[in-house]
């Protein structure tokens, strides 16, 4: 059997016959930039969101640096984040002109520990940006607790986080602005780049309307200086078939992560926790082992799918050299990048197919145990 890591082909058949007409649409009437598509799509992801305003940009990396920008974040200062991220959160700080600085994770949940944010708040903090990563929120009461203490903003990395959920609401509704990335294998999907800030604030809204159009604020009016940063429309007409089913899909992923954790039940491995008061969408399915490279390369030769999530932290990839970190400076993010490991999930995940990939870790940690 062959299981990919995601089956973006399984999900294009089943909705094949309403995405063909609704990019033909765009077609016919050649109207490919913004447009019809575009702010349909901004009103209904910021309903689904549970935010006033939404606005679509070229990708999650630009959505996190208008945001910085919008928010006023700039030269001079400080915004803290998690080590254990995606590169991408980092380098919008660092194209917003701040300095990243970055912070431990908790072990329990792989999220960004919010007493190390407290102790790395320096006179220059301006923001922090909590990554809900996987597809699990962050620990955003006792964030709002120590950004409300120091007068910090929070600005909301959602790109893994489409639908997820904490204390009711939805992830990137509870800072003063949630970023979104549509890259084609997140929970909401684009057929190429796409990205969108979610935010209740006017202001806000308003300025990354402008950075992401040339910083007009009507046509050949330049207030400020932008960049051509938008939501394609063919990409927004993509959306807007794929957002009503989001729901449903998010459903069918926590189905399966219920369903691993109930077949690696004492397999030797740990499975991911879901911590009180959370609704986890899965964006990834991350599992830990101490033989985590040996574990890959078995489930690889079974034809199964698998990735790290990621292999190494921020603070020791060369492009953050300038920083000054050094190995030993994150252990907690140090010890995760070398045992995590994320198997295959997507909604369109069959029963068999869960089974096929918790029987191999179970035999290779049968035979690596006895070994
Ligand atoms: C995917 C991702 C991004 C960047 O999104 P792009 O659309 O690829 O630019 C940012 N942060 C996190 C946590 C992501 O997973």
């Amino acid at each position: 059997m062959k299981i990919p890591f995601v089956d973006l082909q399984t999900q294009y058949a089943n909705i094949a016959s309403e995405i063909i007409p609704a990019v033909e649409s765009v077609m016919k009437r050649g109207a490919f930039i913004l447009g019809e598509e575009v702010e349909a799509f901004e009103e209904a992801f910021a309903e689904f969101c549970g935010a006033k305003y939404c606005v679509g940009v070229g990708s999650g990396c630009d959505a996190l640096l208008w945001a910085l920008k919008a928010c006023g974040i700039g030269p001079g200062d400080e915004v803290i984040t998690a080590a254990n991220t995606y590169i991408a959160t980092v380098l919008a700080i660092s194209y917003a002109g701040a300095r990243p600085v970055l912070v431990d994770c908790r072990e329990d949940s792989f999220q960004i520990d919010p007493s190390a944010v407290r102790k790395a708040v320096t006179p220059r903090t301006k923001a922090v940006i909590p990554v809900h990563l996987y597809g699990q929120s962050a620990d955003m009461d006792a964030i709002a607790a120590i950004a409300e203490e120091y007068h910090l903003v929070v600005i909301e990395d959602a790109a893994q986080a489409h639908g997820a959920e904490y204390r009711g609401l939805r992830c990137g509704k509870m800072g003063r602005a949630g970023c979104f990335s549509f890259y084609p294998g997140k929970n909401l999907g684009a057929y190429g780049d796409g990205g969108a800030i979610v935010t209740d604030d006017e202001e806000v809204a308003g300025q990354a309307r402008m950075f992401r159009n040339y910083g007009q604020s009507r046509k050949y009016y330049h207030d400020i200086v932008g960049w051509n940063s938008r939501l394609d429309t063919m990409q927004a007409a993509v959306l807007g078939v794929k957002l009503p089913r989001l729901s449903g899909w998010n459903d069918a992923r926590r189905r399966h992560a219920d369903r691993y954790r109930e077949l690696l039940d004492s397999a030797g491995v740990i499975p991911p926790s879901e911590t009180p008061g959370n609704r986890h969408v899965y964006h990834l399915f991350v599992i830990r082992s101490t033989r985590r490279d040996e574990l890959l390369a078995d489930l690889s030769a079974r034809g199964i799918g698998c990735g790290i999530h990621y292999p190494i932290p921020v603070h020791l990839q060369k492009a953050y050299r300038d920083l000054g970190y050094s190995a030993g400076d994150f252990p907690v993010a140090e010890r995760l990048a070398a045992e995590i490991l994320s198997l295959p999930i997507f909604p369109e995940l069959t029963e068999e197919q869960i089974e096929y990939v918790c029987r191999a870790v179970r035999e290779f940690v049968e035979r690596t145990h006895s070994a």
